[in-house]
């Protein structure tokens, strides 16, 4: 063969094995995801008790086709319930919010299992029931995601449980581990919001990672194979969310329950949903964990993922954490009688509260925050911070406020009866000069066009 056709015949393989081709089936969930879509979980926070009863109702739907099982109880004791389907010889484990306020792939499994409810009869379904035993724990945590934490009800981290195993939750993932002796693990989470792909402003939506079973990071054919599948779902997220997708950090943590489950034999992946803009409740999350879980499951039983290159996997860009929620560019700051060109950084956390306040606004970082971006962004060159001001008498009307605000008021100090403020707010005793509070931003004709106030830009007209 001479060296042409060798080239020729190597492009061939890699572009089939590694191209852009997605399955029939991963374009079927994607496309039909809202038939199976369950109905009551379009929000962040799922209760324990709703997604039991829930459940209880997919799996109603064939009954005979799932086996359902208490693995054991929670530390307030709450069910912690799995669910099995399939008969094949290739057990795959997987288990969602071991971290109680991480509920995306929670909310995805019972898409899936919905889909597997209204389709077993189909060949695609029956083929993937006919090779693997699929075994789903969703809500490992239940405690902790009734109280909308990390924790469980001790205060610990079941991902650093698992080898004291102080938490009942965590011997259970052991003991489930220990008797499939799983070919397959899936370790759902969710992730900070905050992280980026690599050298881009694009959000980290989907994060892998082939977890590390050792502090050298050693390979071995597990690790290998995880690598493989991982690479495998990275073209189905770059179709679907293209450049969104980010390769987790691959230190060894000898606590966690990843990097010991790959080194108690079962090929691992994690799956971490990140930030979505636009999205706060991360329904294209749980969209496309359905989507790749499922696609995941048809890759293992035909083994789609084996003749792609085991290096594909470090191709994937890293995480990286350049991000803020509003990023505040080359504003002017005064300190000490000069102005000072800052770009500032905010987290803004929703609270938790009935009152006004609805973030928790951090300042997080300032000065030069060029390599990082917002999930919004405002451009204020040419403006300066200027704090509030208390107008000592009453607004008499919208136009009047407008005015007032123009000048930099945010306060009043009289009630008016005939008119109430729709943005300026009563001063109650004094007003607190902070970037994390209240300030507006003025041009250089000495009129404020944007108000910044409880990590909100309000452009003033
Ligand atoms: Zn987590």
């Amino acid at each position: 063969m001479d060296i042409l056709k060798v080239i020729t015949l190597n492009l061939f393989c890699i572009a089939f094995s590694y191209g852009q081709q997605i399955s029939s089936f991963t374009e079927q969930l994607y496309n039909e995801y809202p038939k199976y879509k369950v109905e009551g979980f379009s929000n962040k926070k799922v209760e324990p008790e709703f997604l039991q009863k829930r459940l209880g109702q997919v799996l109603s739907k064939a009954p005979d086709f799932f086996d359902t099982q208490v693995l054991g109880y929670s530390v307030e004791g709450r069910p912690i319930r799995m669910v099995s389907v399939g008969n094949g010889k290739v057990d795959v484990l997987m288990w969602s919010q071991m971290h109680g306020n991480e509920s995306t792939a929670t909310r995805s499994i019972v898409d899936l299992l919905s889909f597997f409810a209204e389709n077993k009869k189909k060949k695609v379904v029956n083929d993937l029931m006919q090779d693997l035993r699929i075994h789903f724990i969703p809500m490992l945590n239940p405690d902790g995601a009734s109280r909308w934490i990390r924790e469980n009800a001790i205060g610990i981290d079941l991902n650093r449980d698992a080898l004291r195993l102080i938490a009942p939750e965590s011997r259970v993932l052991k003991r489930v581990r220990d008797s499939l002796n799983a070919d397959y693990g899936f370790n759902l989470h969710d992730q900070s919001r905050y992280y980026n792909v690599e050298r881009l402003s694009n959000e980290a939506s989907i994060s892998f990672l082939a977890t590390a079973f050792d502090y050298e990071k050693s390979s071995s054919a597990g690790r290998d194979e995880a690598m493989q599948l991982i690479s495998y779902l990275y073209q189905i997220n770059q179709k679907y969310i293209p450049n969104h997708t980010g390769r987790y950090n691959d230190d060894f943590e000898p606590r966690a329950f990843g990097d010991n489950i790959q080194k108690w034999g079962t090929k691992l992946i994690l799956i971490e949903t990140g930030g979505f803009k636009d999205d706060p409740e991360k329904n294209l999350g749980r969209k496309l964990n359905y989507v790749l879980i499922g696609s995941a499951l048809e890759a293992i039983q035909k083994g789609l993922h084996k003749s792609i290159p085991v290096g594909q996997y470090t191709k994937i860009p890293r995480n990286d954490r350049n991000l803020f929620d509003l990023k505040i560019e080359k504003v002017q700051k005064w300190v000490n009688g000069s102005y000072y060109t800052v770009d500032l950084g905010y987290y803004l956390e929703e609270a938790d509260t009935n009152d006004e306040v609805k973030y928790m606004v951090k300042l997080e970082d300032q000065g030069d925050l060029s390599t990082y971006s917002g999930y919004r962004n405002l451009d204020a060159h040419e403006l300066r911070i200027v704090f509030p001001k208390v107008y000592r008498g009453k607004v008499k009307s919208s136009t009047h406020e407008k005015s007032l605000l123009r000048k930099g008021f945010l306060y009043f100090s009289r009630v008016s009866k005939k008119y109430q403020s729709e943005i300026m707010k009563q001063a109650l005793e004094e007003v607190e000069e902070s970037l994390e509070n209240a300030y507006f931003l003025f041009n250089n004709l000495n009129q404020s066009k944007y108000l910044f106030y409880n990590g909100q830009i309000i452009e003033i007209q």
